[in-house]
């Protein structure tokens, strides 16, 4: 890719790229040090490297380290090699990617590719910068809600409040931004769509003043206290004028496509997880595969997910 000195541009040039273990560490440690490698720990610049194991060692605080150090790869015994190839796949695959189809792909166990995919959708989580403002979509839907399939107890604990049985209500904030009308979603899991519930999210992510277009649904009956309210309803006209509904319609169908098609039960615990997901390959919708693939990856420092954190005392998904 011209702008990062030929960086891949699709995943068999990725394949074939981060196969080179010399070409897999100068590439991230171009990304996370781009004025220059300095110790995580002292951010001490003088160092000496260790050609056969790929290590630094600091000469401020004398302590070796890996390019992983402080990034969602620390601790993996995996290669770059294939943690690389992975981002790809989750940074670019429309549906999202399952553990079984990453583990057959990459050759490691289930539940290995299952780590890898949560630490992956780490990095793709958005860093919200305050406020949206302008025009923006309001919308709620509800995900999942397998109650046939659930054990008697797990039903019992998991269906109560209102909604439909058993399913996770999901808010999302679609906003436009700039000429070109580009537009970026936020979403967030919500324990109910009560106007309890969803006036603060509103509130919390909206600029006051702005313009804010909801359904006719009761729970956004007071937003005209804060907002220039604008109710869209969906029985009169599906696409108004300027705000298209059609557009966060679309974020709910890829989410629910790739939660459905190819994750096919989410645990109410890991939800937000995918929703990190989905929100960053529909807010990068418009680069090419190897600039939202540079995105990720220039995401991964600072973040890190522990296996014990991660399941928290609940089960798996897939
Ligand atoms: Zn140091």
């Amino acid at each position: 890719m011209d702008s990062h000195g030929g960086a891949p541009t699709t995943l068999i040039d990725a394949i074939r790229y981060f196969a080179d273990d010399d070409a897999c560490l100068a590439f991230v440690a171009n990304l996370r040090w781009p004025d220059g490698i300095k110790c995580p720990r002292c951010e001490s610049a003088e160092h000496s490297f260790l050609a056969t194991r790929r290590l630094w060692k600091c000469k401020g605080c004398k302590k070796q380290f890996s390019v992983k150090v402080g990034t969602i790869f620390e601790g993996s015994p995996l290669g770059l090699d294939k943690w690389l190839p992975a981002l790809w796949m989750i940074a670019n695959c429309k549906n999202g990617i399952s553990s079984y189809e990453l583990a057959r792909a990459l050759g490691v166990t289930q539940k290995t590719a299952w780590f890898m995919l949560h630490r992956i959708r780490l990095a793709m989580q958005t860093e919200t910068f305050g406020k949206i403002g302008g025009e923006v979509k309001v919308d709620e839907t509800f995900i999942g809600g397998r109650a046939r399939f659930m054990h008697k107890n797990k039903r019992r604990e998991k269906i109560k409040g209102t909604g439909p049985m058993g399913k996770a209500a999901v808010i999302g904030l679609l906003a436009r931004h700039g000429e070109d009308g580009h537009s970026t979603v936020r979403a967030k899991v919500v324990p109910n769509t009560r106007k309890k519930t969803l006036g603060p999210e509103v509130r919390q992510y909206v600029e006051a003043g702005a313009e804010v277009f909801t359904d006719a649904l009761k729970s956004y009956s007071d937003l005209s206290a804060d907002f220039v309210h604008q109710v869209i309803d969906h029985a009169e006209c599906y696409a108004e004028g300027r705000i298209h509904t059609n557009e966060i319609e679309n974020f709910w169908s890829l989410l629910k496509r790739a939660i459905k098609g190819t994750y096919v039960s989410v645990e109410p615990f890991h939800l937000f997880r995918y929703l990190d997901e989905q929100t960053f390959r529909f807010n990068t919708r418009k680069m090419s595969d190897g600039v939202r693939f540079i995105r990720t990856a220039s995401q991964i420092v600072g973040k890190r997910l522990t296996y014990a954190a991660l399941i928290g005392g609940e089960c798996q998904t897939v």
